[in-house]
């Protein structure tokens, strides 16, 4: 990978630089909180002022004498920071891929201009020949046209390895481009779809379903008691838990299916071409592989507690708006957490008046 000049550039000189740096690790130290390079760099994005979110948020638990706790923090992190870092490289790849474009077509602007002149040259040289030349004449002709279709010759070599330059350079930014925009959708830690790439997903297919008249539906999982996950046994198992789920998750359904992350520690599951009993089928599946994984601590081999999921189903009405689908699977989710997690709740599908 070559760096321009340009993204070497660093917001702030080494001294300003190394006192954020001390006191994002301070405050790290304070709140008895991992120093992970995600932590670090929401209290550096703080005490640089690089990120006005991250201030307004931080600033408010500072107001209210609260300390930021590791799963807010977190939180801030995925909300203010890795997204827009991911959407930041988007952009730029397709900056670069673009500006490589630009090159090329420059590039062969001058060449069509240059090959003009080397014509006009051939033109002028053509009327002085048709004008009986002396001998002497005839010498400086001949040199002329050496010269002219030497020139051509340079140029065309030097156009050639461009070209090729070019061509590999497209290549590899097409690549970057298409990773960039791959990793813009994926939640960074459990290699799922993201909240953003659901939300495109979930309105093209339920407009295909409109369209089309079929039918599909959403499963809304959300794992229990996970905060008491966290406080027992720490942040950073907890993200192993939400990265063992994510591979339940995807373990347990088929080819057309999609999951992913909507957010903290719940999830949701779009099953085309899926009636309501099929799905709640599904999330009772799900529920059950879930419910029999042994979380184990990898460092000290300890048994941790059972995680279990609570789910609520909702099949598409043939008419609704994405928010009234994912509302219902909501409710129905909000009522299995009320009779007692660890189960699935499914939602009655409206009655479509038109259909
Ligand atoms: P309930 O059974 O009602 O769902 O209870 P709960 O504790 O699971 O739900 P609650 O909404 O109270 O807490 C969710 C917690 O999930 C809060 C937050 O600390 C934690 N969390 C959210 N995102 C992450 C994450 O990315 N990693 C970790 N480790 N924890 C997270
Ligand atoms: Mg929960
Ligand atoms: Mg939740």
């Amino acid at each position: 990978m070559q760096y321009k000049e340009s993204d070497l550039i660093y917001p702030h000189d080494i001294d300003a630089a190394d006192s954020y740096a001390k006191k994002a690790i301070k405050t790290l130290d304070e709140g008895k909180l991992a120093k992970t390079p995600n932590n670090f760099e929401v209290w550096y994005a703080y005490y640089s002022k690089e990120n006005q979110d991250v201030i307004n948020v931080l600033d408010s638990f500072l107001k209210n004498k609260k300390k930021a706790s590791e799963a807010e923090l977190h939180e801030i992190y995925t909300k203010f920071l890795s997204d827009n870092r991911t959407e930041e490289r988007v952009r730029k790849a397709g900056d670069d891929l673009q500006s490589t474009i630009n090159n090329v077509k420059n590039v062969v602007a001058g060449v069509k201009s240059s090959t003009h002149e080397y014509r006009g040259s051939l033109e002028t040289i053509n009327s002085r020949l048709s004008k009986n030349p002396s001998s002497d004449e005839l010498k400086e002709v001949i040199n002329q046209v050496k010269n002219n279709t030497q020139q051509v010759i340079t140029r065309n070599e030097s156009l050639e390895v461009v070209l090729e330059e070019s061509a590999n350079e497209i290549e590899t930014l097409r690549k970057d481009l298409a990773k960039a925009r791959k990793e813009s959708m994926t939640d960074s830690l459990t290699g799922l779809s993201n909240r953003k790439a659901f939300d495109t997903e979930i309105h093209r297919i339920l407009e295909e379903c409109k369209k089309e008249k079929i039918s599909f539906t959403v499963l809304m999982l959300d794992i229990d008691h996970f905060k008491s996950f966290n406080d027992n046994f720490g942040h950073q198992v907890g993200d192993q838990v939400l990265r063992l789920v994510a591979k339940c998750l995807t373990d347990g359904i088929k080819g057309q299916d999609i999951a992913a992350r909507y957010g903290g520690e719940e999830f949701v599951i779009i099953l085309p071409n899926t009636e309501l009993a099929a799905g709640v089928a599904v999330a009772n599946n799900l529920r059950k592989i879930v419910a029999n994984k042994d979380v184990v601590n990898r460092s000290t081999g300890e048994r941790l507690a059972r995680i279990t999921m609570s789910a609520g189903v909702a099949q598409f009405s043939g008419v609704e708006a994405v928010e009234e689908l994912i509302g219902r699977a909501d409710a129905a989710l909000y009522t299995a957490k009320h009779n007692g997690r660890n189960q699935v709740a499914a939602a009655p599908t409206p009655i479509n008046k038109s259909a």
